[in-house]
């Protein structure tokens, strides 16, 4: 179960989306759970999986070294 971010950006417009149907005190919500999110701004609807993002960076080809010389 993770807590949804109440707030995230828009990548169209930079505005702030806002979660439907579900607001900070209702809890977190199951892995995989599609929450759509409504742009204030441009009105963009955006349906984030829940848990989905990949923040971590953990995907397995994340080590490239850093010097060449
Ligand atoms: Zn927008």
């Amino acid at each position: 179960m993770i807590e949804p971010d109440p707030v995230i950006v828009c990548v169209d417009c930079g505005g702030n989306c806002y979660p439907l149907g579900w607001f900070p005190g209702d809890g977190p919500l199951e892995v995989g759970t599609v929450l759509p999110y409504r742009c204030k701004d441009c009105l963009d609807r955006w349906d984030i999986v829940i848990g989905g993002e990949d923040d971590d960076g953990g995907d397995g080809s994340g080590d490239r070294p850093s010097f060449s010389d």
